[in-house]
């Protein structure tokens, strides 16, 4: 891959987000806070910092019209804080109206194409999955949860943006990839459109809450959406992004593909402290130097936990800063802390999660027969 391009797949950080910014064209999210009654905490941390005609959301939020949050995950194991962010936006979207419904893919095709998983195992992992989004405050009678490699509608709008793009088209938004890629990037542009098609009422506003290293699979989506417009008549569909959180080694993202350095919503408390005990901090080399320099919570993936997650509200994130840039607070008492937030946050999901698991089947299953009822 080349240094400078995003990718979807990879474990890189992003450095420098008003670069990313300016060179992909995603617009700040800040000039929109006004619109928002209660900002979510992610809108009001800047966490998600940059959006791609989100204005059309709020309008239709204004206006009481119909409107898609549109996501997924692929099922490769537990849901972790990355995927928990996703999740967060598209709880908090969904919440804004009565009229938005969302729409969560399952990227099993991916998660075959990408990591060599069968479709045997990611559909067990995949009802846990939802299980994870129901607990973060999904509601179910709003949403539709399918395997996208089940769901004829996602194939055959791939196969149909198959006959539109070229190898070089693929090729300049993600590099030179295997052919099993460049054909999950075709689905998930036919998860995103789906919500669109005439049996599920037709072209509407549809926002895809996303990390900031996923935007190719948004400039593919829109790219086809303009092309297939006459056929289709598909609104270009809406982007926010959100930052990506570091590992707890604090060098890459948090992904799972470094499972050491990830914070899952499976850890036991046990697991979980033992991990936040090693991670990585912005700290210094003694005290006495912490004490006159201050910590460095921007490079700190503790910090990040508060920021994050788990701080109980905005002036708890900036007292954190605070005290940690000033000196004030060491890194030691800082992760006891943050343990502390982390495992009554995990305490209660696995509670409220376990006794989800049927209604995560039944969902799956309402959803299937939804889909396969509204035309093939
Ligand atoms: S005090 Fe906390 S936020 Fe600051 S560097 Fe140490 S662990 Fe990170």
């Amino acid at each position: 891959m080349d240094k400078d391009r995003l990718d979807p797949w990879g474990t890189s950080a992003v450095k420098d987000y008003e670069r990313l910014q300016s060179e992909f064209g995603i617009g700040p999210a800040a000039p929109l806070l006004s619109r928002f009654k209660k900002p979510s905490p992610h809108l009001s941390r800047g966490i998600d910092f940059g959006q791609r005609d989100l204005g059309r959301i709020l309008d239709a939020v204004d206006n009481n019209k119909p409107y898609a949050v549109m996501s997924g995950i692929k099922p490769t194991g537990d849901f972790h804080l990355g995927t928990k962010m996703t999740a967060d936006d598209m709880v908090y979207f969904q919440s804004l109206s009565r009229k938005a419904t969302v729409y969560y893919a399952v990227a099993d095709v991916e998660a075959y194409a990408d990591n060599g998983l069968s479709f045997e195992q990611t559909s067990k992992i995949a009802t846990r999955n939802v299980a994870d989004i129901l607990a973060l405050g999904l509601d179910p009678e709003r949403a539709v949860v399918y395997l996208q490699s089940e769901e004829l509608k996602v194939m055959r709008l791939g196969t149909v943006f198959s006959k539109g793009v070229t190898n070089n088209m693929l090729k300049a938004i993600y590099g030179e990839r295997q052919i099993g890629l460049y054909m999950a990037a075709l689905y998930q542009a036919g998860d995103i459109l789906m919500p669109q098609l005439p049996e599920l009422g037709g072209p509407k506003p549809v926002l895809v809450p996303v990390g900031a290293d996923q935007d190719p699979h948004i400039r593919l989506a829109r790219d086809l959406a303009a092309r297939y417009d006459d056929e289709y008549g598909f609104i270009p569909p809406s982007a926010v992004y959100h930052r990506l959180m570091l590992s707890l080694g604090g060098s890459d993202k948090m992904s799972k593909r470094s499972e050491s350095s990830l914070l899952t919503l499976d850890d036991t408390t046990k697991d979980a402290a033992r991990k936040i005990s090693t991670a990585f901090t912005g700290g210094r080399d003694t005290v006495e130097e912490q004490r006159r320099l201050g910590g460095r919570a921007n490079i700190c993936p503790v910090y990040d936990l508060y920021r994050f997650h788990f701080a109980r509200d905005d002036e708890h994130v900036k007292r954190v800063y605070h005290e940690c840039t000033e000196g004030i607070r060491l890194c030691g008492e800082c992760k006891q802390e943050a343990t502390g937030l982390v495992k009554a946050f995990l305490e209660d999901h696995h509670r409220r999660r376990d006794s989800l698991m049927g209604e995560a089947k039944e969902l799956l299953a309402k959803s299937r027969k939804y889909l396969s009822s509204s035309g093939k």
